[in-house]
């Protein structure tokens, strides 16, 4: 448990420090706004789809480290998925900081997001963790703005 918390520690300061697809994409196909009011991370998320699938996605804003690595990581692990893909992954993200699915013994397609895992131990930062799913979600179904409360 304490290796995964260190490796845990590790990536979140390292997407932290160095996030990825951290940018605008200018005449995004989709956008969306997210908030967390509780710790006041503040995101948008741009996207651009070709044939149903999404071809880049990108986001902007301020936050926690642990907000900004799980955006950081959100944006590697959607690329090139489709928007069905993306909605499991947006379950299973979710599922798993809430405590409702065991990443080790139920199968899932979360892949290195499993590091994760280990935000159910702290429920005020459930919400950090999954506010750029949240976002990703409302983007891609449509929605513009989107509050974790
Ligand atoms: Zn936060």
């Amino acid at each position: 448990m304490s290796e995964l918390n260190d490796l845990y520690q590790e990536v979140i300061l390292d997407h932290n420090k160095n996030p990825r697809n951290f940018r605008e994409i200018e005449n995004a196909d989709k956008q969306a706004d997210g908030h967390n009011p509780l710790c006041g991370d503040q995101l948008k998320v741009y996207l651009s789809i070709e044939d149903d699938k999404v071809k880049d996605v990108a986001f902007k804003g301020s936050g926690c480290a642990i907000s900004k690595a799980s955006a950081s990581m959100m944006t590697q692990a959607v690329k090139g998925k489709t928007k069905e893909e993306a909605d499991v992954m947006f379950t299973e993200f979710r599922q798993m900081v809430m405590g409702e699915m065991d990443t080790d013994t139920e199968e899932n397609s979360l892949g290195k997001l499993k590091i994760f895992a280990g935000v159910r131990e702290f429920p005020a930062r459930v919400k950090c963790a999954s506010l750029s799913w949240h976002t990703v979600h409302a983007a891609l179904n449509g929605e513009v703005e989107v509050s974790t409360e």
